[in-house]
C-alpha cells in the first residue's frame, strides 16, 4: 500500500533524504514536533522492534508524549492504528501535528486523561506500549482486561519503574533488556561520548 510509505509534502525534504522517507523505524528526533519529551531515536528503534507491528493491528500508546511511537507504529505496517493516551493536554497539539505531518490523522486517535482510569471502555488493542504512567495499578488493570496473546512492552528510566518492571518480569516472565547508549557530542574543541539515561525495557506476551 503505497499510501502508507510515502511522506506527505509537508515533511522537509532534507529530513526525508534521497529515495523518500526511510522504511526503518528510528526516524530522526527532529522530524517530530515535541517539547523534549520524546523517546529518542535509538531507543525508539529498539522499541518498535519489540512492539513488532503487523498490518491492521491496534496499538495502545500509554503516555504518548509527542506520539512518535504511534507514528512509527502506523508507518511500519499497512492499516496499523494507534490509540494514544496522554495525561497532559498541552501535548495534544504536538501529537496532532505529528499525525498530520505523516499523513496519519485517520489512523491515530488521542485520548486525554490518566491511565489506568482512561483505559476503561476503549477498543482492546493487539499491542500495548507503556512509555509513561507505569504503575502496579496499570499492570493489574492490563492483566485483567487484555486477552491472552496481547503483546506488552514497557520502557522505564526511573528506579521506581525499574523496580516495578523487574518485579513484573519475575511474576509474568517475558524479556528484560537494558539499553545504555552513548552518542558523540562536542567536548570543547574535541568530541566526547554523551551517555543517555539507561532504559530498562520489559517485553512480554500476556
Ligand atoms: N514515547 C513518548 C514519550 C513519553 S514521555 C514519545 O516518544 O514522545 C512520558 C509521557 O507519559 C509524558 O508525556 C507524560 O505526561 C505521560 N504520562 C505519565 N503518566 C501518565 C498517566 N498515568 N497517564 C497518561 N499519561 C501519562
Amino acid at each position: 500500500d503505497l499510501d502508507d510509505i510515502q511522506a506527505p509534502v509537508a515533511v522537509a525534504i532534507t529530513a526525508i533524504g534521497r529515495g523518500g522517507l526511510s522504511r526503518a523505524s528510528g526516524l530522526a528526533d527532529d522530524m517530530f514536533h515535541s517539547d523534549g519529551q520524546i523517546t529518542k531515536r535509538p531507543i525508539r528503534a529498539l522499541t518498535l522492534s519489540a512492539l513488532a507491528p503487523r498490518p491492521g493491528q491496534l496499538l495502545w500508546d500509554i503516555g504518548g508524549g509527542s506520539g512518535s511511537i504511534s507514528v512509527e507504529w502506523c508507518l511500519a505496517a499497512p492499516g496499523a492504528r494507534a490509540l494514544i493516551f496522554e495525561q497532559r493536554t498541552q501535548r495534544s497539539e504536538n501529537i496532532n501535528l505529528n499525525a498530520a505531518k505523516f499523513g496519519l490523522t485517520h489512523r491515530m486517535s488521542l485520548v486525554i486523561g490518566q491511565a489506568p482510569k482512561i483505559l476503561e471502555a476503549q477498543e482492546l488493542p493487539d499491542t500495548v506500549f507503556i512509555g509513561g504512567g507505569a504503575s502496579q495499578a496499570l499492570l493489574d488493570q492490563l492483566w485483567q482486561i487484555l486477552p491472552t496473546g496481547t503483546r506488552v512492552v514497557a520502557n522505564g528510566v526511573t528506579l521506581e519503574t525499574e523496580t516495578l518492571l523487574m518485579t513484573a518480569h519475575a511474576q509474568h516472565g517475558g524479556h528484560l533488556m537494558k539499553a545504555e547508549i552513548a552518542e558523540v557530542s562536542p567536548l570543547g574543541s574535541m568530541r566526547g561520548w554523551q551517555r543517555a539515561r539507561p532504559v530498562l525495557q520489559w517485553s512480554v506476551t500476556r
